[in-house]
């Protein structure tokens, strides 16, 4: 099997590189942050727990997170591989999923990051709000507190994938295509 972690900061590009990489490689795309989004939009329980969050710009907590996530794999272990968009996005994440896939004798086969500074990030995420129609994209301030959660509780997550070795960095900034091929790049190495 072969498991990827799309990493970055929010607005860097991850969902839009899921969707071609996912169809290249046959991989099976999670986004926490869809799953999310569905659920708020079929008023779920899970909806209505992470719709709080989530307009504030603030992390889902774990327990929540991780529940679903968890549901989701083992649901779908049978897949060729999984692309994880947005997930893990805090240490405990990180070593739940690691638990999670060892239960399966499988593993994450690298951590492909998309690297983007933060100027660019808030006025792409400025602009796909307005066409996305995500509350989360509206607002400068709510992208600012985003991107703060990403460096206080995420930005981690980059040391813990370099001490398995498995991180490669990929520069976000270019054509979709150009962003694509960096990926390709990164993903013959695991
Ligand atoms: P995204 O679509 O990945 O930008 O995620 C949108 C929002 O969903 C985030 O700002 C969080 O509120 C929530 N979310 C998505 N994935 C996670 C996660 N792994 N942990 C906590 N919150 C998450």
């Amino acid at each position: 099997m072969k498991n990827v972690v799309l990493f970055g900061p929010p607005g860097a590009g991850k969902g839009t590189q899921a969707e071609v990489i996912k169809l290249k490689y046959d991989l099976f795309h999670i986004s926490t942050g869809d799953v999310f989004r569905n659920n708020i939009k079929n008023n779920t329980d899970l909806g209505l727990l992470a719709k709080g969050y989530m307009n504030k710009g603030e992390l889902v907590p774990d327990e929540i997170t991780i529940n679903m996530l968890s549901e989701v794999v083992e649901k779908n272990i049978h897949v060729n591989g999984f692309i994880f968009d947005g997930f893990p996005r805090t240490e405990s994440q990180a070593i739940t999923l690691d638990k999670l896939l060892g239960k399966f004798n499988t593993s994450i086969s690298g951590m492909i990051a998309l690297e983007v500074n933060d100027e660019i990030l808030i006025n792409r995420l400025l602009e796909r709000g307005k066409g996305s129609g995500r509350a989360d994209d509206s607002n400068r301030e709510i992208i600012e507190n985003r991107i703060n959660e990403y460096y206080t509780k995420t930005a981690i997550l980059k040391t813990y994938y370099q001490r398995k070795n498995c991180y490669y960095g990929v520069d976000g900034v270019g054509s979709i295509e150009e962003i694509t091929s960096r990926i390709v790049d990164a993903m013959s190495k695991l």
